[in-house]
């Protein structure tokens, strides 16, 4: 695996396509230590972003809520993005913008700060076959959990709140799993460590209010997929208790799309023809909004 800091490309940094291995910053930067820093991840398919005008709207308030504001509109960041894989000459792959405070200031207050922001995509194809998917993937309890609103900006996609996510995601690994499952401050279901769950219960989707972390954008496109098929979906509280009643579980995220899970601890499940629809029917949607820009093209040619 190249090293991200050492391959050819270019990377959009703060205005300017520069080479990718001199989209640096110095070590005396405040996003580095205080973890004033934000940012996105989304997927082309067929040369598209998905959704790109919704994550760079979730970038703006994600840096909002940590109380800076990224010196781009929503709009010049979509241009900006869609030159970066263009630039690239990327198809299908990963769009990483980030924001985050420079180094002006060099305190817990860093109101003066400048605030740059970069965007780098590379190639990341979806390389699971629907029926290596449909085998579905091993979780673990993690060992910290998503917390209180009242003690983290939790809406925001910010660095910060990832440092839990990777302990409890590189335990699980060690233990053997893929991924860990977070639990929220109450005891309650919250999600993966980088992707939102439902579970199946009698023919209805069931997954937790996100009231301490994301609501994905993956998440709310599910939703809105399952109710478009007549199914059933309930926002609640949920105990990982009810485990042992729900009979298929997924995980959903721009990086995982629809992955079912097979097992969490001491529970089992069988990926199913509700989890195998709207794994079906995401596939279906993400490369419909690449055929309709590919028309779209065609017709302005
Ligand atoms: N929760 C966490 C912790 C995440 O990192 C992600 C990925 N951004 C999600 C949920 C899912 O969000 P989305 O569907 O917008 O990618």
């Amino acid at each position: 695996m190249l090293p991200f800091d050492d391959r050819d490309g270019v990377i959009w940094y703060d205005g300017a396509l520069v080479p990718w291995r001199n989209a640096n910053l110095h070590v005396l930067t405040h996003g580095l230590h205080y973890a004033s820093c934000i940012f996105e991840g989304e997927r082309a398919y067929g040369g598209e972003i998905f959704k790109a005008t919704e994550h760079h709207q979730r970038l703006h308030k994600s840096a909002e809520i940590m109380g800076f504001e990224i010196p781009y509109s929503v709009a010049d960041i979509d241009v900006a993005a869609a030159e970066v894989l263009k630039a690239n000459g990327i198809s299908d792959g990963y769009i990483r913008p980030v924001a985050w405070r420079g180094s002006e200031m060099m305190g817990v207050s860093a109101q003066k700060t400048r605030i740059h922001l970069a965007i780098a995509a590379w190639e990341w194809p979806t390389y699971f076959t629907p029926e290596a998917r449909l085998e579905g993937i091993r979780m673990t309890e993690g060992k910290y959990r998503r917390p209180d609103p009242r003690t983290a900006p939790v809406h925001s996609k910010a660095a910060g709140l990832y440092m839990i996510c990777t302990l409890s995601k590189h335990e699980a690994e060690q233990q053997g799993f893929n991924d860990a499952l977070m639990l929220d401050w109450r005891g309650q279901v919250a999600e993966a460590t980088g992707a939102n769950i439902f579970l199946v219960q009698d023919g209805k989707l069931h997954t937790p209010t996100p009231d301490c972390f994301l609501n994905g954008i993956t998440r709310q496109t599910v939703i809105d997929l399952a109710r478009q098929r007549g199914y059933e979906v309930i926002e609640r509280a949920i105990m990982p208790e009810e485990f042992a009643k729900t009979q298929e579980v997924f995980i959903c995220g721009t990086a995982v799309e629809v992955t079912p899970v097979r097992e969490i601890d001491q529970y089992s499940f069988t990926p199913g023809e509700i989890t195998l629809n709207l794994m079906k029917d995401y596939d279906a949607l993400v490369n419909r909004t690449h055929d309709m820009a590919a028309q779209t093209s065609t017709s302005a040619a």
